[in-house]
């Protein structure tokens, strides 16, 4: 099979919702399908492995863009796409195709599947080692139902899993001129010795369990040995093991609301460090949108800033960037403190001046200045109670601020006010429109599961599946179809019609 046919049929399947197995069969047996890869009705077509041995492929080599690149070119060149129009983008949660572990369960999987792994690789190596009482606990898959309820129980199971592990790299280093040597190169025992780095420590002969406290950050604790690039997140009370889909769709007027951009991150990543690298994507594509709307989530003054130098104005309601805002119903407000940029000073709402002031550059190299309040002003000041909840009796320090400062603290202050206005409010409706695009990437083309393993294969999918919702959407726009506008239901349509 050719590349591009073989493309056509990937891209196929997410249209119609295909394993590969149907997939496959569609191209033996769908008279449609074979006159869009131009075969002849004889054509046998073939196995369905080709289909997954094509999608290693193009992970490898990292061709899955050119696919839906291909597709947005052709809709440039018979003007379906504006490309400096209006663009939205938002995100969803992509939940891992794996399932769901507890901790025990966890430590007891990473365990069994390098003990499966080396099982299939060396299985004489191991049978002279393994006891009877290991194999009998990792002969099956550790499921919660069968493992100990009681909390001593669980936790007795736990070590005895953390043992087992820790004796099964032993066994591996040790026999660093025989097979052990190899075996401990296994994706399945390198996975058994990452996870036992995050998860369990030993000192001297003791093996001590990590606590919550005492675990890495989120972003590099793999959650499951099946998938390592999953991790765990929470998102408004809502968690999940996986990763996050951005979707960018083009919303000229006039034109179909073709996807022009899709990018994936594990789950811990947050929408506002995805910014650039989408705006980066969509220009690399020759697209630079006139207006990009995005939620509060992908904006800060250093996007806007870098934005309106590339011609490009974010549409997207700031938040505040004080570091100092914890409770902020009862704390002053930042806007309640004085900036004076040109004298270096902070006035407070107790009409305090500060005195320190340090500047500094930010991780993404935003400006801003380390303000400080003196202590002796601050201690007595009757409105401290309002203003921080910082123990100056303990620290020997007054109220601090962090301030931003030049044309980032600028961008951020025009963005505050005119965010409040209503011509700003009508104009962003617009954005809410991408909410029909995540609706059809997760509900038609079923972007909210993963298909496959690792965060490679799992963009490849979301690549796969954007370029399906072009196939859709160019179809439907040259068929006659027309976006819907907001539903009225027929209880407010009578209501209009009565105040009329
Ligand atoms: S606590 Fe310090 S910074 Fe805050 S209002 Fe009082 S004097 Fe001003």
């Amino acid at each position: 099979m050719s590349p591009v046919a073989l493309c056509l049929v990937s891209v196929l399947q997410h249209v119609e919702g295909f394993a590969d197995r149907q997939a496959a069969e569609a191209v033996r047996g769908r008279i449609d399908w074979k006159y869009a890869l131009g075969l002849e009705l004889t054509d046998p077509g073939f196995d369905y492995s080709v289909l997954s041995e094509f999608r290693a492929r193009l992970v490898e080599h990292e061709l899955g863009m050119r696919v839906f690149d291909a597709v947005i070119e052709c809709c440039d060149a018979a003007g379906l796409l504006e490309r400096d129009g209006r663009v939205r983008t938002d995100s969803t949660v992509v939940l891992a195709g794996v399932r769901w572990l507890n901790r025990l369960e966890f430590c007891g999987e990473t365990v069994r599947s390098a003990l499966e792994a080396i099982a299939a690789a060396e299985p004489d190596w191991l049978a002279e080692r393994i006891s009877g009482q290991q194999v009998e606990r990792y002969g099956k898959p550790v499921d919660n139902w069968r493992l100990p309820k009681k909390a001593v129980d669980r936790n007795k199971r736990l070590r005895q899993f953390a043992k087992d592990g820790f004796w099964l790299l032993d066994q591996c280093a040790a026999d660093a001129r025989g097979p052990g040597a190899a075996l401990a190169d296994l994706e399945a025992v390198s996975v058994l010795r990452r996870v036992w780095g995050q998860q369990f420590e030993r000192c001297g002969g003791r093996i001590v369990v990590r606590t919550a406290d005492d675990l890495p950050p989120s972003e590099e604790v793999v959650v499951s040995p099946f998938d390592i690039d999953a991790r765990y997140s929470v998102k408004r009370g809502q968690s999940w093991n996986g990763y996050k889909a951005h979707l960018s769709e083009a919303c000229e007027p006039g034109y179909p609301h073709v996807i022009v951009g899709v990018y994936t991150t594990d789950a811990t990543v947050p929408d506002l460090s995805c910014t650039e690298p989408i705006t980066r994507q969509l220009r690399a594509r020759g697209l630079r949108p006139r207006t990009h709307f995005v939620d509060q989530g992908y904006v800060a003054a250093y996007h806007l800033v870098r934005e309106a130098a590339s011609g490009t104005v974010l549409h997207g309601p700031i938040r505040g960037d004080w570091s100092t805002t914890k409770g902020a119903d009862v704390l002053f407000k930042p806007t309640d403190f004085v900036v004076d940029e040109p004298t270096r000073t902070v006035t407070c709402p107790a009409g305090q001046r500060s005195t320190g002031w340090s500047v500094r550059i930010g991780d993404n190299g935003t400006p801003y200045a380390n303000v400080s309040f003196p202590v002796g002003v601050c201690r007595p000041c009757p409105l401290r109670a309002k203003c921080t909840r910082a123990n100056m009796d303990k620290n020997q320090r007054g109220r601090g601020l962090k301030v931003m400062l030049g044309a980032y603290r600028k961008a951020m202050l025009e963005r505050r006010a005119e965010q409040e206005t209503e011509p700003w409010r009508e104009s962003y409706k617009q954005r809410s429109g991408v909410e029909g695009a995540i609706s059809q990437a997760t509900g038609r083309i079923g972007m909210r599961r993963c298909k496959y393993r690792s965060l490679d294969k799992t963009a490849l999918q979301h690549i796969l599946g954007a370029t399906a919702m072009n196939f859709i959407r160019v179809n439907a726009w040259r068929c006659g179809y027309r976006s819907e506008t907001t539903r009225t239901t027929h209880l407010a349509r009578l209501q209009l019609q009565t105040q009329t």
